[in-house]
C-alpha cells in the first residue's frame, strides 16, 4: 500500500516503476535511425566507410526499438495512488510530468518518484 504523507506544503504518495511505452520508444528509435541513415549517406559521399558505419548504427538503433516494442521499457511510467482520492494514476517517468487526476481533477506532479497533489496545500 502507498502511504500518504505531507511533504513540505503538499500531500504526496509513493509510486512504483511500471513497464510500458514500447510503441513510443520504438517510433523514437526509428526516427533516430532514419536520421542516422541520412547523415551516413551524406558522410558516405565524403568517405565510403562512414556510410557502412552509419548503417550499422542505424540497424542497432532499430533493433533496440524492436526490443522496446516487444518487451516494453522498464520504469517508463511511475504508477501510484492519487494522494487526494487514491485513484490509480500512471505518469510518464522521464521527464517528470504533471497530470490531472482522473478521479478528483486535482493537479498532480511527479517529483522525486512521489506524486504531489499541488491543488491543495496540506
Ligand atoms: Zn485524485
Amino acid at each position: 500500500m502507498s502511504e500518504v504523507v505531507a511533504e513540505g506544503r503538499f500531500k504526496s504518495s509513493e509510486t512504483t516503476g511500471a513497464k510500458g511505452g514500447g510503441t513510443r520508444t520504438f517510433l523514437g528509435a526509428w526516427f533516430l535511425a532514419c536520421l542516422a541513415i541520412l547523415v551516413s549517406l551524406l558522410l558516405g559521399a565524403l568517405w565510403m566507410p562512414l556510410l557502412y558505419i552509419g548503417l550499422i548504427v542505424a540497424a542497432l538503433i532499430m533493433l533496440g526499438g524492436f526490443v522496446a516494442l516487444v518487451k516494453g521499457v522498464k520504469d517508463f511510467y511511475r504508477s501510484g495512488a492519487c494522494p487526494h482520492c487514491s485513484t490509480p494514476v500512471k505518469v510518464i517517468a522521464q521527464p517528470e510530468r504533471a497530470k490531472t487526476c482522473p478521479g478528483c481533477k486535482h493537479r498532480l506532479i511527479l517529483r522525486g518518484n512521489r506524486l504531489h497533489d499541488v491543488s491543495t496545500a496540506a
